[in-house]
């Protein structure tokens, strides 16, 4: 029986790099080199197995809709799209980091509803919401630690690493909201229709997790 074609959608960007080692494990290397061409889709060692390099934010919708059976994505980008149409099979235990509320270096308590700058609105919504804390979201798409210097809001919700952008910009991590790594993620009709393609991946790719975290 010919062999249906499988497309992977990979997030550019710095999660790309760490994300080739273990697609190359489970025997999936791109015909070219990824990080020299501006080209959106790659060919790769098999005939069926195509790759799709796009935003990490777009990772979970071309899943959701079909556009890709599978796909690479962080769980900061998964928990602000929802899940919908998804299934996360593995934790690939890469390019991790921390979901956290950060806000201007010894800022005082706010009274009344705080403002919060963030590109996560969804997932600050209901964390706050959680918390029983009443706050008005922005939305902006990146350099979220001016927001606070600037005056535009009282706290930020971002991703943390090593915290030295933070710090270079005056401001502290305040509280921890999830701890954040990159995820498989297979459409469920993806994971219906092309069971018998998807599963030999996910489980060399898991062994290669195994292998990392060992090692
Ligand atoms: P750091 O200065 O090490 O705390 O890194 C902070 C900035 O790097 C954040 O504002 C993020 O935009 C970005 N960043 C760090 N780690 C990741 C990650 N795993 N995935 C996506 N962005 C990240």
């Amino acid at each position: 029986m010919k062999k249906q074609q499988l497309t992977i959608a990979l997030s550019k960007g710095r999660i790309l790099e760490e994300t080739l080692p273990l697609l190359e494990a489970a025997n999936i290397v791109p015909a070219e080199n990824i990080f020299k061409s501006r080209k959106l889709i790659f060919d790769t060692n098999h005939e069926n197995i195509k790759l799709v390099v796009i935003r990490a934010t777009d990772v979970p919708t071309y899943v959701e809709y079909g556009g890709a059976d599978m796909g690479i994505a962080g769980k900061d980008v998964l928990m602000e799209h929802g899940g919908e149409g998804l299934y996360e099979p593995l934790d690939l235990n890469i390019s991790r980091c921390k979901l956290m509320v950060a806000g201007l270096k010894d800022a005082p308590a706010v009274e009344g509803r705080m403002r919060i700058a963030t590109k996560f609105v969804n997932v600050a919504r209901q964390y706050f919401a959680q918390q029983g804390k009443q706050v008005d979201i922005v939305k902006l798409y990146g350099a979220m630690e001016l927001a606070p210097i600037m005056g535009l809001a009282d706290r930020i919700v971002d991703i943390v690493d090593t915290g030295n952008t933070l710090r270079a910009n005056g401001l502290e991590p305040m509280d921890f909201i999830a701890d954040i790594s990159s995820r498989l993620v297979v459409g469920q009709a993806a994971m219906k229709m092309k069971h018998r393609q998807i599963q030999p991946i996910l489980d060399m790719m898991s062994a290669a997790v195994d292998k990392q975290r060992e090692a």
